[in-house]
């Protein structure tokens, strides 16, 4: 028996396609929709292919940037890069302030699992990064799950030869934690209390 409209039923897919949302958060926001006036669903559409239009990976870090070079590239001098698997992870770090150096989005974490080799992720653009620059430290802070420490025990491995120091946060951050999720405070003592690898 079908429960709402064809088109409420398409909407409420849509939303659920979305990572962590649910079937009854993604009826949620599909009578939210319904409720709003016809041009505020439209500035909501406009957001949409804005988002998709402007974005572009920095061509130095790989975050999400407007221009070619992301803000954070362009406006910090530091000689320590923060090695992340994904750009929400840049901004939760940013979030819980104190770290000041630089960023690499590795965009993925390295799965045999799931067919997810080196090659996939952006380690080659970071160990080109770190030969061509001139750089004193490399935090690695992918997830602490089994992935995020096989890619960083992998990248460790790449850049102790280049001869560059190399931490992986870890105090505070339990095991199977997502960065995302990880409080602000616990978050920044992680940085802080980073151990050599
Ligand atoms: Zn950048």
């Amino acid at each position: 028996m079908r429960t709402h409209t064809q088109s409420i039923e398409r909407l409420v897919n849509k939303f659920s396609s979305l990572g962590g949302v649910g079937k009854k958060t993604a009826m949620r926001y599909a009578y939210s929709i319904v409720s709003m006036s016809k041009h505020d669903v439209e500035d909501f559409c406009d957001a949409l292919i804005d988002v998709k239009n402007k974005l572009q990976y920095c061509s130095v870090c790989a975050t999400f940037a407007e221009s070619a070079v992301c803000e954070i590239c362009q406006s910090r001098a530091s000689d320590t890069v923060c090695v992340v698997s994904f750009p929400k992870d840049v901004l939760s770090i940013e979030r819980a302030g104190g770290y000041k150096g630089l960023y690499h989005v590795l965009h993925g974490t390295i799965s045999p699992l799931d067919g997810r080799g080196p090659d996939e992720l952006r380690i080659k653009e970071l160990l080109q990064r770190l030969q061509n620059g001139n750089f004193g430290e490399v935090i690695l802070a992918t997830n602490p799950d089994i992935e995020g420490e096989a890619t960083s025990m992998y990248i460790s491995r790449l850049i102790k030869p280049l001869g560059i120091k190399v931490s992986r946060i870890a105090q505070g951050i339990s095991m199977g934690s997502d960065i995302e999720f990880v409080d602000e405070v616990t978050l920044a003592r992680a940085i802080d209390n980073r151990v050599e690898f």
